[in-house]
């Protein structure tokens, strides 16, 4: 199932997502209330897949399917093309930052690039959405733990990321998360290790692999990070980005205002953003 949030001019609500339409649930709340308890409410959501009015998705604003997550980690120098442009050597260490939460940014919404700031960069990334509340969470187990998947955008200030050792105040501008369109859930993806990602910057495609050449994949990122800390649900993990980054490119490209990022994930969809100036 596709799971969207979305705002149809009345104000956000979740939707389901059949081809270029969408069905509201008629629950109330957020998408993020119906994940902790999806169990209970999967056969109603179902239902209104089935037979509750659709609205084409061109006349409705799609928004971030998990608006204020717990929170935001992101893994680093996870795609072996990806740690040689950066000319690192592959961590034998998993190597995690988080994004802030204020970060998160709707799908097709504007992407700011700071003040003053020349070294704005994209990273499309597959992002993980927690489903369920775990510590010690095994490599075996880990699949269970996992609600669904979106592309995300892992958008970086990259000066600020290097000047200092600990990459987090980088990678947490405004804006500079956006997911979306809306959350694949796990069962519909089958497995997340055999996906194609691209990123394109005014239509120039700039990074193309596919999800499996991950250095660490998805079940070792969350055993990982559950050794350290309770995952919950709707937790978001960005799960690495591959090469062809603007600040390896020779001549290094950063991205200017009025530049349009598309990121898309097979099976997902696509997000796509301008670039504003703040
Ligand atoms: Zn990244």
């Amino acid at each position: 199932m596709k799971l969207a949030m979305f705002d149809d001019g009345a104000g956000p609500q979740s939707g389901v997502v059949i081809g270029e339409q969408i069905a509201p649930t008629g629950i109330a709340g957020a998408l993020a209330d119906l994940i902790p308890q999806w169990s209970s409410v999967e056969a109603r959501v179902k239902q209104a897949a089935e037979t509750a009015p659709r609205v084409p998705l061109s006349r409705v604003k799609l928004l971030a399917p998990v608006a204020r997550p717990g929170k935001v980690f992101a893994i680093g120098l996870n795609y072996a093309d990806h740690i040689a442009e950066s000319k690192m050597e592959t961590p034998q260490t998993q190597v995690w930052f988080t994004k802030a939460v204020t970060s998160i940014n709707g799908p097709f919404d504007p992407i700011q690039i700071a003040k003053d700031s020349a070294h704005t960069d994209y990273e499309v990334e597959l992002v993980a959405v927690i489903g369920k509340r775990g510590r010690y969470i095994s490599r075996a187990e880990a699949p269970s733990y996992v609600f669904g998947y979106c592309v995300g955008n892992d958008v970086t200030e990259r000066m600020w990321q290097h000047r200092t050792p600990q990459w987090s105040l980088g990678k947490s501008f405004d804006t500079h998360a956006p997911i979306g369109p809306w959350i694949t859930t796990g069962d519909e993806v089958g497995d997340p290790h055999d996906l194609g990602l691209r990123c394109f910057v005014n239509g120039e495609k700039r990074q193309d692999s596919n999800t499996k050449h991950l250095v660490f994949d998805i079940w070792d990122q969350i055993e990982h990070l559950s050794y350290a800390m309770t995952l919950e649900p709707g937790d978001l993990i960005f799960t690495g980005t591959p090469g062809g980054v603007g600040a390896a490119m020779d001549p290094r490209k950063f991205l200017n205002a009025g530049d349009v990022v598309r990121c898309e994930i097979d099976k997902l969809g696509a997000i796509e953003a301008t670039l504003t100036s703040a």
